[in-house]
């Protein structure tokens, strides 16, 4: 098994005629084969923006993307490789075309299929795949036919037809039922473990990011500010605001019930002219002077896990 690396660092700042967006800032982050991967965070806190940075849909301001240890341009071949399945299945699927068109199309565009019974053929497998049978009638199915859910698993196939070493997962099931969410969530699971997919799950519900997710990283206003495995950012959170998190989060044995509510504990800043210091100071209920001044920098916590936050600036000394 070859172990697969992605690092993206230092993300955008974008916007042009309006006032730069800070959307993400000095990110660094990388992915494994056949691991689970969650970015938790609240609506706007930048999460969607690495996940277009990393599928280069846009490119970073600064910083670089590695496949494998080596840094990628803006390559065709690059952007096969890491494939993104979006929030709202609705808006992904052309309403005009049957299933087998969407299956097809980057199966013909890649070379993966050249016949018509190739194409059939591999259609047929990749509908297995995600669970959408008999085959034979899900194929010729449009979308209008379809539920969220079953939109969302021909996004799931699609995005497998060109044989990506990455998916990345936008809030993948938000907008689906909650009845369906967690079936869909166990396919992305099954994908990454057997078919030893790198996996990136966006998302900001923390109770779905403990149960399925092998690493957690929390985003807070275009910065990561924990990261660690999933027991641990869970079980132990550093930061005060994985902590608010947690606290504001159903319980995790409960995830097909979560609903889309963010937190009630105060807004998330700007990021045209985000808090100084510590973004997240004006929220904490532990600030202290230094926090409004200093922006802390990563400290280890334990073993695999770390957080940017003062109360661990004597920890990191220590470590
Ligand atoms: Fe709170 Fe200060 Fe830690 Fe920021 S650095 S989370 S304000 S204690
Ligand atoms: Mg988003």
């Amino acid at each position: 098994h070859v172990t697969k690396h992605f690092t993206a660092s230092r993300g955008g700042r974008f916007g042009r005629r309006r006032p730069p967006v800070r959307a993400v800032e000095d990110v660094s982050l990388s992915l494994t084969a056949g691991r689970i991967t969650a970015m938790v965070g609240e609506s706007g806190c930048g999460k969607s923006t690495v996940a277009r940075l990393l599928a280069q849909i846009y490119p970073p301001t600064s910083g670089r993307i590695l496949l494998h240890g080596r840094p990628v341009g803006r390559s065709r071949d690059y952007r096969r490789q890491v494939q993104m399945v979006f929030q709202d299945p609705f808006a992904s699927l052309n309403p005009f075309h049957k299933v087998h068109y969407h299956l097809a199309r980057p199966l013909k565009l890649h070379g993966h299929a050249r016949t018509a019974a190739e194409v059939d053929e591999q259609v047929a497998e990749l509908l297995e795949r995600v669970s959408l049978t008999p085959v034979d009638q899900f194929m010729h199915k449009l979308p209008h036919e379809l539920s969220g859910g079953q939109r969302q698993r021909v996004a799931i196939a699609r995005a497998l037809a060109v044989r990506p070493v990455a998916l990345i997962a936008d809030e993948p099931v938000s907008m689906l039922d909650v009845s369906i969410r967690l079936g869909v969530l166990r396919l992305l699971e099954q994908l990454a473990r057997e078919e030893n997919l790198a996996l990136l799950y966006i998302t900001h519900d923390i109770a779905s990011a403990r149960y399925f997710a092998d690493d957690i990283l929390v985003m807070y206003a275009g910065q990561l500010i924990e990261q660690g495995s999933s027991e641990k950012v869970t079980d132990d959170p550093a930061h005060p605001y994985t902590r608010l998190l947690l606290s504001a989060a159903p319980d995790p044995d409960r995830v097909e019930e979560h609903s889309d509510e963010t937190t009630d504990h105060g807004e998330p800043p700007s990021l045209i002219s985000p808090p100084s210091g510590c973004r997240f100071h004006p929220r904490c209920p532990v600030a202290m002077p230094t926090c409004s001044t200093t922006v802390p920098t990563r400290a280890q916590v334990a073993d695999a896990h770390w957080t940017n936050c003062h109360l661990y600036d004597q920890a990191s000394v220590d470590a």
